[in-house]
């Protein structure tokens, strides 16, 4: 009797986990928060606040840009405890710049739970540390994994690249989610922490979005993507979906001693509480501005930002004099820097040439 078509699932090469280990062993990337293998080997453990701290800061940024944030943090507030007494003003502020500020308020808010809730110990399991704030499937995943060796699926974007490359997968990353999360999951060995950082290596390092170097790469000799000789191929893009744009005007209101006046936004919404240059609604339609008061107002340029949901285009106005809104204050122009002020305002205040 004939044989049916084995499915592609039978043909699917599977994560040869003691291979991506013995290549870890030799090539770990050297992080702050990072415990080597060798030392992990000899009994080391990472500690969670750190694991916890560096994963929140590395969603949707880079290990390069969170340098300096993660060593200003643990030097500021080196335990969980002193984070979670600091208050939350001060987290804003030196969390500016890193962007997506509701991060940074649920990292505070997390740091509280995990005092009032645990006594300042992180939970160990991924199901427990799930219902912390700020704290997502991959995030609960990658500290249970990394600092306590359970053997769950850690992926990340960089997991999802390699394993579209190296399954040759037809479709999208996020239409094969299930599949990749299973296939990881499949792979997990004892050394669960080292296998999952392992993998975030192998994607960051090898098998990186605009390069491949099959021939380094522990994952080779099953690999569909670079058996078809274009590994860059994978992953498949999605079909793009235009983002909106949206349209405001800022207005930066000059003191004559150096000063420039901000205000603080909102509790809700996007950029909630941050401090902010005063300036109209953001609609999509492109208005005239409406300026708080006469004054000699100058438009003195333009400024695009893109956020998760939108693009947003302000132009810039300036005018100089003493006079104050309602609500807000007089920040110095030195000092800045000890300003919540997020990316999109400091390029507001670059417009102008003050930064
Ligand atoms: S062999 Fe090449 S394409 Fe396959 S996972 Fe490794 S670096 Fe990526």
């Amino acid at each position: 009797m004939a044989q049916s078509a084995p499915s592609q699932h039978t043909l699917a090469p599977t994560i040869d986990s003691r291979a991506v280990l013995a290549w870890y062993d030799r090539h770990a990337r050297d992080l702050p928060w990072r415990v080597a293998p060798a030392d992990r080997a000899r009994g080391a453990r990472p500690d969670p606040y750190r694991v916890w701290l560096s994963e929140i800061m590395l969603q949707q940024t880079t290990i390069a840009a969170v340098r300096k944030y993660f060593a200003a943090f643990t030097t500021l507030w080196p335990t969980v405890r002193d984070l979670a007494a600091a208050p939350l003003d001060d987290v804003l502020v030196q969390w500016a710049g890193l962007g997506y500020y509701a991060r940074a308020r649920n990292l505070h808010a997390c740091a509280r739970a995990v005092v009032e809730r645990f006594d300042g110990v992180f939970p160990t399991s991924a199901a427990q540390l799930r219902d912390l704030p700020g704290i997502g499937d991959y995030t609960s995943a990658a500290i249970a994994a990394i600092c306590h060796d359970e053997q769950v699926a850690v992926v990340d974007g960089n997991v999802d690249r390699v394993l579209a490359r190296f399954r040759a997968l037809e479709k999208a990353v996020r239409e094969e989610k299930p599949l990749i999360r299973a296939a990881v999951q499949a792979a997990v060995p004892a050394r669960a922490g080292d296998f999952a950082q392992a993998m975030m290596d192998l994607g960051a390092t090898i098998c990186a979005p605009r390069r491949a170097n099959c021939l380094l790469c522990p994952l080779e000799p099953d690999c569909l993507g670079a058996r078809s000789g274009h590994p860059l191929a994978y992953p498949v893009p999605p079909a793009k979906a235009e983002k909106p744009r949206r349209h405001g005007h800022a207005f930066i209101i000059r003191h004559p001693e150096g000063k420039v006046f901000v205000r603080q936004r909102g509790p809700k919404g996007l950029l909630a509480k941050m401090t902010e240059i005063p300036g109209s609604p953001w609609q999509e339609d492109e208005a005239e501005p409406a300026f708080p008061f006469a004054a000699d107002w100058r438009a003195v340029g333009a400024v695009t930002h893109t956020f998760t949901h939108f693009h947003l285009a302000l132009s810039v106005w300036m005018a100089r004099g003493d006079h104050p809104l309602d609500e807000g204050w007089w920040a110095d122009e030195t000092r800045l820097d000890n300003e919540a002020l997020p990316s999109l305002f400091r390029k507001v205040l670059a417009a102008a040439g003050i930064s």
